[in-house]
């Protein structure tokens, strides 16, 4: 790479972070001089962690990398990569199905901005693994320790239990 300094955004909802997403930071960690991962506040149907849950999680996960960072952003993905002069938006890849939404999101942005998307192609063990399959499984009572961190996983398993409980009470 050229000497210019890059500064990447990682956008997302991560609701709630996978080992997916830490893969994909890993490896824009590797190609961009600062990453910011940012998650969307924008009001999402089946919210699960609030914003600053989520914020808090992934804060926990970055603590020794040092030119990663994680904030809350509202409104348009571009706006905000703007006012962050961030030039590359990062996102992940899984399958070929997410080719086709990714490849209109990026192309959209670029008309709108001018900025590059940068896509990483994740490690073949997450391939399958989506925030809403989590969340899903994690409701019922499934086993996810492969899949998301450890401090993810304890909180998911606060979450449902106690769920569990108010449902059993009823
Ligand atoms: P959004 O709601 O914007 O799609 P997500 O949190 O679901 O937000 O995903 C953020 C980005 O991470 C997207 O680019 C998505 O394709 C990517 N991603 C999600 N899960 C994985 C995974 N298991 N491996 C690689 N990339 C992933």
């Amino acid at each position: 790479m050229s000497g210019k300094f890059v500064r990447a955004i990682f956008p997302g909802s991560f609701d709630p972070i996978t080992n997916g997403h830490l893969d994909v930071v890993k490896r824009g960690m590797k190609l961009f001089d600062e990453l910011i991962i940012a998650v969307g506040r924008s009001p999402v149907k089946n919210q699960l962690f609030s914003p600053e849950e989520r914020i808090e999680m992934i804060a926990e996960l970055i603590g020794d990398m040092p030119s990663v960072s994680v904030e809350g952003f509202e409104g348009l993905t571009v706006e905000y990569a703007a006012a962050k002069q961030a030039s590359v938006i990062l996102r992940g890849l899984r399958s070929l199905t997410d080719v086709q939404y990714e490849f209109q999101l990026a192309m959209t942005n670029r008309a709108v901005t001018g900025i590059e998307t940068v896509f990483v192609m994740t490690s073949e063990q997450y391939g399958f693994t989506s925030s809403t399959l989590i969340r899903e499984v994690a409701s019922l009572g499934g086993d996810l320790a492969n899949l998301i961190p450890d401090n993810v996983h304890k909180r998911l398993e606060g979450r449902f239990s106690r769920l569990r409980e108010q449902v059993q009470r009823k």
